[in-house]
Order: C-alpha cells, then structure tokens, then sequence
C-alpha cells in the first residue's frame, strides 16, 4: 500500500504482465464521506527497456483520448512490450464522470494545478501523486487534450519548450515520432501549474497533443492520435509495431498571446468565414458578428491581423464579450525552433 496524503493504491505498477486497478482519493464532502474517488490505471509490462506514461481526462470532456487509452488497454499484451506501459484514461476521474471540463468537487483544474498538493481538494492530491509516484518512473510521457466540448482544435502534437534545451530536443523527436499535421510550440517558464511544465522540471520527456474536440470523437483525430501514439511507443523502444502508416512531416504554429486571436467585444451571433486548419493572409475575413438583439445589424466583422492556420474554433456561435472565436496560428520553420530552444537555454 502506498499512501499519499489523501491518495493511497495497493496498485502493483511494477511487476511484469497486464493489469488494472485503482488509486483511491479520499475526500470528505456531503457525497463522499464514505467512499471514495477511484481513479482507473491500466499497466501492461514486459522485459527490461523505457516506461512510458500516456494519461487522459486531463480534462474531464475531452474523450479522444479516453478512447484511445481503453483501445490500447485491450489490445496491447506484456509480450508485445519491452519495458512498460502505465494508462491513466480519466486521469481526473471527478470531471470525466460529470462529463466536464474541471472537477466539480473543488473547481480543479487539473492542467493548472500541477505539481499539486495533498491538502487542497483531490484535484492537487491526484497531480500531486502522479508527481512524486509517476514522474519519477516514467522516461516519457504523452498527455491526452482536445478542444473538450467548447471548441475544436486541429489534430496536433503540443510541445512546450522549457529552459532545458537538451529536454527541449528529446521533446521534439516526441513531436516528430507522434507525426500529427501540425504541433504546436508553447513557450514555459517553469512556474505554470501545467503537467508539461511538472515534467518539464523533473527532467521527464513530455509530449501533450491536442486532437479535435467538440465533445465527440471523430475517426480523423482518432486515427491521428492512435497512430501517433504507436509511433511514440515505437520511437522509444517501447512496443514494435509492422506496417505503421509514416508520420505527416509536422507543421510547427504557435497558440497562447503570440497567435491571432479574434475575440468578440459584445454580445451576438457569430458567423465563421473559415475552416479549422485554412491557411489564411493578412486581412482574410475571419467571421462576422451579427447583433442578436437589433435584428438586421452587424455588431462586428473580424479579419485576420496576419497569415497563418485556423488552429482553433469555438462551437457555440452566441458569445459573450471576450469569447474567442477561432485562433490564427503563425507558423514556424524547424529553424525557427532551434533557434527558440537556443535562447530558452
Ligand atoms: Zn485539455
């Protein structure tokens, strides 16, 4: 048994062979005083070689990887694999049960609140274990994201890139090997709450992805996340797989302050002139905002400040002043990047 503030599992993630079980939280509320919060984990082992981590329900509505981690659990077997698979598929059981993005038990976001904590609310206790008990095991993790139910991203790789440029570099042939249509590059400090940077600061190799979203699973971003996930299994060492289709040659855009967001100023009914992974140019109409109260009038139209990729796009299309509605991503060079983890060195 081992204990972790309010996080105990009798899990065995150690011994050879294929298994599933539990973490268990304990967290004390009108609902849960006797029971507890039982997060599934998955291992499958063979002989000696790299540990790998993939977790999803991160986010708790964001299911492509959901499924492609219970996918993986029933086909995978021990004599398949040269050293180990560990497989946390609602790796913030609370919001996957409720089907939301955030935990509803104490409003924990799990991908800002690493590396957690034991005494604030099972959200931190979760990320605080896999921390101090997974981290450590693990020479590479792939966390499991998408747009959840809000919006849709492109199907892609997510690299952040930290002030350990070596990391930086292992991170990308992560990127390479996951050989999504595009990966995005993210900038870290070392002081966000987000598993990537946990990773980052243990000096664990880390990959997140980002595969469509709007609350369902489409074939398209299944595929590219399953057949990236192998390739990444494949890369390391980890699992051989024949007849594997090869990765795209991956579009590095950036997301986050750097890129083109267009962002309502008021209320109303949004129109997209646009589709998820258009390239677009400077001035290219974006989307027009109609007034939803006057009818007849326009509130606003939106074009794109620079060139670049639709990376993102919203689904509700009635919005509320400061909703974004799509994201207009920059691309980089592979050279632009080198040069990025040379001054973040
Ligand atoms: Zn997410």
């Amino acid at each position: 048994m081992v204990t972790h503030g309010p996080v105990s599992t009798e899990f065995d993630f150690d011994s050879p062979g294929k298994r599933s079980g539990f973490i268990d939280v304990s967290h004390s509320s009108n609902e849960l005083s006797v029971s507890a919060i039982r997060v599934p984990v998955g291992v499958i082992a063979g002989g000696d070689g790299p540990t790998v981590l993939l977790t999803a329900g991160n986010h708790g509505d964001e299911y492509e990887g959901q499924v492609i981690l219970h996918r993986l659990m029933q086909v995978l077997t021990p004599d398949a694999v040269t050293g180990r698979v560990i497989l946390i598929p609602a790796l913030n059981t609370p919001a996957v049960t409720a089907r939301t993005r955030v935990s509803p038990l104490d409003g924990g976001n799990m991908n800002r609140i690493f590396p957690g904590g034991t005494a604030s609310g099972p959200t931190a206790a979760i990320a605080s274990f896999v921390d101090a008990h997974l981290l450590p095991r693990a020479d590479a993790v792939l966390d499991f994201h998408s747009g959840g139910t809000v919006a849709s991203y492109v199907d892609c790789g997510y690299l952040c890139l930290g002030p350990d440029a070596a990391l930086n570099a292992a991170n990308l042939e992560l990127a390479d090997a996951f050989g999504a249509p595009f990966t995005v590059i993210c900038p870290i400090d070392g002081t966000g709450g987000d598993f990537d940077t946990a990773a980052h600061m243990r000096g664990t190799r880390f990959l997140s992805c980002e595969l469509g979203g709007m609350g369902t699973v489409s074939l398209d971003s299944f595929e590219t996340g399953w057949n990236g996930t192998l390739r990444i299994l494949q890369h390391l060492g980890c699992v051989e797989t024949p007849d594997l289709p090869a990765p795209a040659t991956t579009r590095f855009i950036d997301a986050g302050s750097t890129a083109g967001f267009a962002t309502a100023a008021h209320h109303g009914l949004a129109k997209l002139h646009v589709r998820l992974g258009q390239e677009v140019e400077a001035g290219t109409p974006l989307a027009t905002l109609f007034d939803a109260h006057n009818f007849g009038e326009i509130r606003d139209e939106f074009t794109a400040g620079k060139a670049g990729v639709v990376s993102i796009v919203r689904r509700n299309p009635m919005v509320l002043p400061g909703d974004h509605l799509c994201l207009v991503s920059r691309e980089y060079q592979r050279s632009d990047l080198r040069a990025q983890y040379a001054h973040s060195a």
